[in-house]
């Protein structure tokens, strides 16, 4: 009989200072005080709807078995069936899971797609396993969650760790236990198999664009601005070379190999060559001198990106953030501890459930096509996906002056407004 191990976490690869949990809940009940949140719906909203936790028992290729616990929470499903991606790393805990479920129901709700938001997770280290590990722990996971997943239920989508090879497994998993071909269960799918054009772009697309939007609010000029872009994987890349392509200059990119810097600005097409043929990294990169990646964030220049992971800047950094703008590609880059260091120096942030919602809005599109039995072509998607992304921006930047509070606030503030408004809509307590 083949032996079982339950799979150890390794140790953790960045100290995550603060629950993510707590730091979404801190912004939460600040935008809930400024609306005046009734007690109901404020109960309602601080837990998700749903907690599933799973254990999967996995062959691996040395003919042990593994066990992996998994993880989907659906925060809420008020506005739609509820939409969120799926993370493997070794990181992955319930508390940040839950944490990025309640941020796909703000971002989905800020961006006025109907929604709800949801998040799933398993424990386990991808870079270590073979690709058939890999595909029987996303089959395992898919059956596991079948009364959870659906076109109309809930629809997963790729995350850190996972891309549209996982999301063809789901899909051709949850089609069998349906016994029909289902594509709009999940998103982020090969583009033969119903994905959309634009999709892989479209997270930095979206932070492209909200980048602008703030430089105009700023009165800054494209083509007189720098920029350094933290994290130089899908999103990070991609809004590099498209915030590039608008004559920002970007001096310092980084990714987990180091940090790298050209005051003269970085040639972006060039970086992203090199790392699409160095196996996804910038290691030894000639267009650029390494620098210390701790200083990327506080380097001079006019705008920050963080598009890595969670809580880079924190109490201890945010003093000598010298740019004036941070748009986060990141999923909560910066802990909440930072937020009142960041509002005194008067820097201007587009949150992270506002700049990187173009990714979710895509997805929307994907869903949309499958459901249509349509394809859209480019000039479509990034149209609309831009006209949403520019819509949502002035929305939450108006309110922010409304209430004279920080984006980050007003995000929220617009967010929970159309739950809440939808709730009051919908009855049925
Ligand atoms: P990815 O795996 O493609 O890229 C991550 C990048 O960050 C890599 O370049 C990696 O080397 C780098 N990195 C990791 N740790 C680092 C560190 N400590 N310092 C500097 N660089 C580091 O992931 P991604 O899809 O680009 O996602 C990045 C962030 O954006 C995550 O927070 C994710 O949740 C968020 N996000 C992604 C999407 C999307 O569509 N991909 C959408 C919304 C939000």
């Amino acid at each position: 009989m083949a032996a079982t191990t339950v799979y150890k976490e390794p140790a953790p690869r960045v100290a995550n200072t603060e629950n993510p949990l707590e730091s979404m809940m801190s912004r939460f009940n600040i935008a809930a005080e400024i609306l005046g949140l009734d007690d109901t719906t404020y109960e309602v909203l601080k837990a998700p709807d749903k907690q599933v936790i799973v254990h999967l028992a996995v062959m691996m290729d040395d003919g042990k078995v593994d066990v992996f616990e998994g993880y989907r929470v659906v925060h809420n499903t008020i506005l739609g069936p509820s939409k969120g991606g799926i993370r493997y790393d070794h990181n992955v805990s319930l508390d940040e899971v839950k944490a990025l479920a309640a941020w796909m129901t703000w971002k989905c709700a800020v961006v006025d797609i109907p929604y709800g938001g949801a998040k799933g997770g398993i424990i386990c280290d991808p870079t270590r396993m073979s690709v058939g590990e890999l595909e029987r722990l996303t089959r395992a996971y898919t059956v596991s969650m079948k009364d959870v997943f659906g076109p109309d239920r809930d629809i997963p989508a790729p995350d850190m760790g996972t891309g549209p090879r996982e999301m063809a497994w789901i899909m051709d998993e949850y089609s069998k236990t349906v016994g029909q071909t289902a594509s709009a269960v999940v998103t982020g799918k090969p583009l033969v198999m119903g994905g959309s054009l634009g999709r892989t772009e479209a997270t930095g697309r979206g932070v492209m664009v909200s980048c602008l939007a703030a430089l105009a609010k700023l009165g800054m000029q494209p083509e007189e601005t720098s920029v350094a872009v933290q994290g130089f994987g899908n999103v990070g890349s991609w809004a590099a070379k498209l915030l590039f392509d608008k004559g920002l200059k970007v001096k310092g990119v980084s990714d987990i190999s180091g940090a790298y810097w050209n005051e003269n600005g970085i040639n972006i097409d060039e970086a992203v060559a090199y790392k699409n043929a160095h196996n996804g990294r910038l290691e030894g990169f000639a267009g650029a001198d390494p620098m210390d990646p701790n200083k990327l964030l506080t380097s001079k220049v006019d705008v920050i990106v963080p598009a890595a992971v969670e809580d880079v800047i924190t109490e201890h950094n945010a003093h000598d953030i010298q740019a004036r703008l941070i748009v986060e590609g990141a999923n909560g880059p910066t802990s909440a501890s930072a937020d009142p260091i960041i509002n005194q120096k008067g820097i201007l942030v587009v949150p992270d459930i506002l700049a990187n919602s173009g990714g979710v809005t895509v997805s929307y599109f994907e869903w949309v096509q499958n459901k249509q039995g349509f394809k859209w072509s480019l000039d479509m998607v990034t149209d609309r996906a831009d006209r949403i992304m520019n819509d949502a921006f002035e929305k939450v930047y108006a309110t922010s002056q409304q209430y004279n509070i920080p984006m980050r606030i007003a995000a929220y503030v617009v967010a929970i407004d159309k739950v809440a408004q939808t709730y009051k809509y919908r009855g049925g307590y």
